[in-house]
């Protein structure tokens, strides 16, 4: 029997002992700490190989899989841009790498320095007076932004129960708020892809907490009623809310604040060029303005002057929402990047990306049918709903386009265009490979009439070919059955 240790300073400098004991003869005894549900009856089919062999398999895989770096990725929506590699770089260094969040302010003044920085510089692009970092993505963002709402309202004592979301609005905005315990009012987008504003002045009662908005929206259109749709919420005392998934096409030419939002989310992973796909880790920092700045988790970081510390005394915070500081890698990645561009970099970076979305937008519009064909952000949205008298839908498309060595585009998102597909190139791509996507969708276009075999039976060279979606939704079963 062996005894680890492990001693930590407490605020009032008394010393805490833990003492976890562990048998250390022989193997360890899971069954006396697991449940006998949870452990399996025989041995598992290990295999036995050496490095090479493995080297080899996980390079296969590597190979089989599709990234930024092997071509163009226009998933609408997700900001699938270029991570610089410096980003990885600087959040391998050993002083980023070798420190435990446990350990004293003054022994991670760097650390806590660059996320007060990251905080400052979100300030600056989004005008909001605080941010945490905490949140571990966009969604989660959401739901520490709509904890807020909740919170604010409770303190000042008015019973508020409504949330006003937009039908063209990402599914996380509804989601969220109604884990927060709020009850959903969806309003209409007019004809021109806009937020209704007399819908919105209909459903503005006393009893609605908040509106939340994306801006621009997800058919990639600037909302250009906004400031009297911030009008309209305040004077009804709600607050509005950005979900800033957007942010790429806004950087250094406008800020959330300027158009009258009150909280706002950032998603480090899109805007920010900290990798994503496969399932994260991303950060979704929550900015504010001043009234709700006593509302934000615990800690925030804060600068004396002198020092970098961590601030656990909010009498209003919502309390924590992720463990420690939440993703520091993104953190830093994020903060790189924001380095690597400055200010002015970050300001031709939305231009560049929303020159190109309009340049792929106009050159397909004759192919495609264009829903709103008004100019574009960062985004835009086509529908394939043209090729109906074909049989064709999105999807078709899609999987055609991967045998083209393109990512397909988002797809049936907005729900409120049919058979979307939801172009973003972002500002990486050169125009040779915008031009190369723009002669692969019209060659699909024209496959559509005279080879529409080739679409349904799509993708024809991946490793895995066309997956029956239904059963793949309905029977999720990803256990390794032997044949
Ligand atoms: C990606 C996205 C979200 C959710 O962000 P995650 O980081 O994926 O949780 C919310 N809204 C919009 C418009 C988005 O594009």
């Amino acid at each position: 029997m062996s005894e680890l240790i492990f001693e930590k300073k407490t605020n009032d400098n008394t010393q805490k002992r833990h003492a976890v004991s562990f048998e250390t003869d022989g193997a360890f005894d899971l069954s006396k700490i697991l449940k006998k549900d949870y452990m399996r009856e025989d041995t598992p089919l290990l295999p036995s190989l050496s490095e090479l062999e493995v080297m080899r398999h996980f390079t296969g895989l590597s190979e089989k899989n599709f990234c930024i770096e092997k071509g163009f990725y226009p998933l609408g929506s997700c900001t699938m841009k270029y991570n610089p590699k410096v980003n990885e770089w600087a959040a391998f260094l050993e002083g980023f790498t070798g420190i435990h969040p446990h350990q004293d302010d003054e022994d991670m003044q760097g650390a806590l320095e660059l996320m007060y920085k990251l905080q400052e510089s979100l300030k600056i692009l989004t005008g909001m007076e605080a941010m945490t970092l905490q949140p571990a993505a966009g969604a989660h963002g959401e739901f520490t932004g709509m904890s807020i709402v909740k919170k604010y309202f409770e303190k000042i004592g008015e019973q508020r129960t409504k949330v006003i979301v937009p039908d063209s609005s990402h599914g996380t905005n509804p989601a969220t708020a109604h884990m927060c315990g709020f009850e959903i009012v969806q309003i209409k987008s007019d004809e021109r892809g806009q937020v209704d504003v007399e819908d919105v002045k209909k459903n503005l009662s006393p009893d609605v907490a908040a509106i939340m908005m994306t801006n621009p929206n997800t058919l990639g259109i600037f909302e250009e009623n906004i400031l009297e749709i911030s009008k309209l919420a305040h004077e009804n005392g709600s607050l509005l809310y950005y979900d800033g998934a957007n942010l790429n096409a806004v950087m250094g030419i406008t800020t959330p604040h300027d158009m009258g939002f009150d909280i706002v989310h950032l998603n480090l992973h899109k805007t920010f060029a900290a990798p994503h796909g496969g399932g994260g880790p991303g950060a979704g920092p929550v900015g504010v303005v001043e009234r709700l700045k006593g509302f934000l988790p615990v800690p925030v970081i804060e600068f004396d002057g002198e020092k970098y510390f961590r601030n656990y005394d909010l009498p209003d915070s919502i309390g924590k929402v992720k463990a420690f500081f939440g993703n520091f890698g993104v953190m830093i990645k994020a903060y790189t990047y924001i380095l690597m561009m400055g200010m002015a970099g970050l300001k031709l970076a939305s231009c560049d990306a929303v020159l190109n979305a309009n340049y792929l937008k106009e050159k397909l519009k004759g192919a495609y049918k264009l829903p709103y064909d008004i100019p574009c952000m960062h985004e835009f949205v086509l529908s394939a709903e043209n090729f109906k008298e074909f049989h064709i839908s999105a999807m078709n498309v899609a999987k055609r386009l991967i045998d083209y060595g393109v990512h397909p585009p988002t797809v049936y998102f907005p729900l409120i265009v049919h058979e979307a597909l939801m172009i973003e190139p972002t500002e990486s791509e050169s125009k040779a490979v915008l031009d190369n996507f723009v002669d692969i969708m019209h060659k699909i276009a024209e496959e559509v009439q005279i080879a529409p075999e080739l679409l349904v039976e799509a993708p024809h060279d991946t490793p895995v070919l066309k997956v029956d979606e239904v059963q793949a939704a309905r029977q999720l079963n990803v256990r390794y059955q032997k044949a």
